[in-house]
């Protein structure tokens, strides 16, 4: 054994075609002494179908505290280690901070093995801006503190990307047209490199009737990306005061036509714009 720390390699895995799997990722998981994996049976599966025989130890999000110490003792101790999730890239909404958090603590070698996760994956081919974005990881799942974690972004001008379990699928949109309105833009991602592989771009209102429509449409694993906010200069800010003034005496309809003929905005837009203040001014 070396007096020298080892190694702990953060090794991503497939998120669902084998054949993405690189070269280097099967030769430090064969290289190491340990691999730290979020389920045995589940990794074993991938780990024999590559002839890889390193022993394995579970490291969950139950037990990423205990384990993270058994682990930094071995590093310590001189072992390299890897840490894998079940698919994708560790620690992106999978576990692994405290671990790694430790090793930076301890001096302890950190090391990226990289590959897939579904965020980039997804937002690669999503026909979105991808030059400013916001990885939001899951939405929380009580609805309360779901609907103020969107009402909290719906001004976000980057491009919002969010992972979401099938069976919540058309709640979050419910939840996100009454955010952002249904005619934000919605890029459905879903099942990436695997078979029944989809990517749908369309507004949110018609994305929740598509997936009412097709219940296939919500199985498997998804990502939802959100077109950010149009931005808001100095103009959109004196369109939303002007529409704020007539709206303390007009009706809705009156104050969007009126605002649209000082602004030179557009009608429709202005309606819901409207819809959005007397909403947030209600609460
Ligand atoms: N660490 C993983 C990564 O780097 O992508 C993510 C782990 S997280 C527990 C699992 C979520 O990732 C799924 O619920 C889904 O939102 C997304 N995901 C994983 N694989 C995917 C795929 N093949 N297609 C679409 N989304 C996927």
């Amino acid at each position: 054994m070396s007096n020298a720390p080892g190694t702990l390699y953060i090794v991503a895995t497939p998120i669902g075609n084998l054949g993405d799997w690189s070269q280097r990722a099967q030769e430090v998981l064969t290289q190491v002494s340990l691999i730290a994996v979020e389920d045995t049976r589940h990794s074993n599966k991938l780990l024999s179908h590559f002839g890889i025989q390193t022993p394995m130890i579970a490291y969950h999000e139950h037990n990423e505290k205990v384990a993270s110490e058994k682990l930094l003792a071995r590093l310590l101790a001189g072992d390299s280690i890897a840490l894998i999730s079940d698919a994708g890239t560790p620690l992106i909404s999978d576990p692994g901070y405290p671990l790694v958090s430790a090793a930076h603590a301890r001096g302890i070698r950190v090391s990226p093995i990289p590959g897939p996760s579904a965020v980039i994956t997804a937002l690669s081919a999503s026909g979105l801006p991808t030059d400013r974005f916001i990885f939001e990881g899951f939405l929380p799942s009580k609805m309360q503190a779901r609907k103020s974690r969107l009402e909290n972004l719906q001004a976000d001008t980057r491009t919002l990307v969010f992972y979401e379990s099938p069976h919540r699928l058309i709640e979050t949109l419910v939840d996100m047209i009454a955010a952002f309105g249904g005619e934000r833009v919605v890029v459905l991602a879903r099942e990436l490199s695997k078979t029944f592989e989809t990517l749908k771009q369309a507004t949110l209102q018609e994305m929740l009737l598509w997936v009412e429509q097709d219940k296939n449409q919500s199985r498997g694993e998804i990502v939802l990306i959100i077109h950010g906010a149009e931005a808001s200069g100095p103009e959109a800010a004196e369109v939303e005061r002007v529409l704020s003034i007539l709206l303390k005496s007009l009706p809705v309809k009156e104050a969007a036509a009126l605002a649209a003929e000082i602004t030179g905005g557009k009608k429709n837009a202005l309606y819901k714009q409207a819809l959005y203040i007397l909403g947030k001014n209600a609460k």
